[in-house]
């Protein structure tokens, strides 16, 4: 497991090095924002530890391009500034955690081991939300505000393409293809059995609607509460 540290006080970043690599990870330090926001933008790190105050490229400018770019590794900030719009402005901008400082030691290790933790569970297990509907590819176990519903193999495979593209309009010729592994016939009403029988399951006994039909398009999974 490989840490990257963005600190620019030599104490503190030399104080984190040390205790991490004593537990067993391996640490890389950068102490100012230039060389950390190219280290974080171009290695892989299991887990980035970012200093919000750097004097020159700060810690919210490596996060937000940590973000933009797609890059979900987790980070943990550390401020100095214990006020609420900071801890609310980094948790925006998609920092993972953060710690006030001056902080204990045993206290960041904690939350460090939960991060990577939580890094690896969300890669085993993935779950598919859409509002209260929830779909686990492992399990293959489909909830709708928390009740299980039973689910034939060929529904899950229509209902996890709808969720993976939720809010958009997906043609009966992409569905045909992507779940039947077939070309659209447009004698064929198939899909719209198979969809009429996933709404049976998912919301008759629901609100609100997720399927919607959109006329002379296709079907869209509709996340906006309003269906
Ligand atoms: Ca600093």
């Amino acid at each position: 497991m490989k840490i990257l540290i963005v600190e620019d006080e030599a104490k503190i970043s030399e104080y984190l090095r040390q205790g991490l690599s004593e537990a067993g990870f391996a640490v890389e330090v950068s102490r100012n924002g230039l060389d950390g926001h190219h280290l974080a933008m171009t290695q892989h790190y299991d887990l980035i530890i970012l200093d919000v105050m750097l004097p020159d490229v700060g810690g919210w400018t490596i996060l937000k391009s940590l973000r933009d770019a797609g890059r979900d590794i987790p980070v943990l900030f550390l401020t100095a500034r214990d006020s609420i719009e900071d801890r609310v402005k980094g948790l925006e901008l998609g920092a993972d955690d953060y710690l006030v400082k001056p902080f204990a030691f045993a206290e960041l290790l904690a939350r460090v081991r939960t991060l990577l933790r939580r890094g690896v569970t969300k890669a085993a297990e993935p779950v598919l939300n859409a509002l209260d509907l929830e779909l686990d590819l492992m399990s293959r176990r489909v909830t709708r505000a928390g009740r299980r519903i039973a689910i034939t193999a060929r529904e899950f495979a229509l209902l996890e393409l709808l969720m993976r593209h939720h809010d958009e309009v997906l043609p009966r010729s992409l569905i045909a293809s992507q779940v039947w592994d077939m070309n659209f016939d447009s004698d064929t009403n198939v899909i719209d059995v198979a969809i009429r029988r996933l709404r049976a399951k998912i919301d008759d006994a629901f609100e609100p609607k997720l399927i919607r039909t959109v006329r002379g398009m296709g079907y869209m999974l509709d996340t906006s509460g309003e269906g």
